[in-house]
């Protein structure tokens, strides 16, 4: 059976350092920068970086629909940081939130934090870099984990979101809740293919 495949969009940030995580899981990488980079991914990394910079360039290469289409088929998502904002509603739209951008101040741009997040195995060191927070959720939108009474980390049907970096810390449970969801639509995938026959 073949890994999943895991696309990293990687107009700009640090997407390097998640191919690298997800590569160490054994999941196969591929990097996202045009439509054509899209199609039988089983799975979606949206890295931190400048959302403004992210925003621009997925217009200039006409990437906003087929992100959109594929998260919307069901295909699961991690987004970081700069790509929890890209989730929201006045970016792509895809998870049921607002965030704030910068929204820990100007001065405290960065800083590390253990949070307690019991869906993914309780405590975890987070390392959050001029990190948003979500300002403003649905009723649909689980808060896994808050920062001073913000949240910053959420989860909505196959999409999470954080506003910390877990590829810098070497925390390696968000990418394998991600492979681990990749591997399921994978196998499903296969089994359609393959009439319902298991490999
Ligand atoms: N401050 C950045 C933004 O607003 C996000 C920072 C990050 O991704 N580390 O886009």
């Amino acid at each position: 059976m073949a890994p999943p495949v895991i696309g990293v969009l990687a107009i700009q940030g640090d997407f390097e350092a998640h191919v690298r995580v997800l590569e160490r899981l054994g999941a196969e990488t591929r990097t996202v920068r045009t439509p054509k980079d899209i199609g039988g991914l089983d799975g979606l990394v949206i890295p931190g970086g400048e959302s403004t910079t992210m925003t621009s360039g997925i217009q200039r290469e006409g990437l906003a629909g087929p992100l959109r289409d594929l998260v919307r088929a069901g295909t699961p998502v991690l987004g970081t940081c700069a790509g929890l904002i890209m989730l929201d509603r006045s970016h792509l739209g895809l998870l049921d939130i607002e965030a704030e951008r910068n929204a820990f101040g100007r001065q405290v741009r960065s800083f590390e934090a253990d949070l307690d997040m019991p869906a993914l195995g309780g405590a975890l060191r987070a390392v959050f870099i001029r990190a948003p927070w979500v300002a403003e959720h649905g009723e649909g939108v689980e808060v896994l984990a808050e920062v001073d009474g913000h949240p910053v980390a959420v989860r909505e049907g196959e999409i999470l979101a954080v506003a910390f970096h877990p590829e810098i810390e070497g925390e390696t449970r968000l990418h394998e809740w991600l492979l681990e969801r990749a591997g399921r639509r994978c196998r499903q995938a296969s089994d359609t293919k393959n009439g319902g026959q298991a490999e």
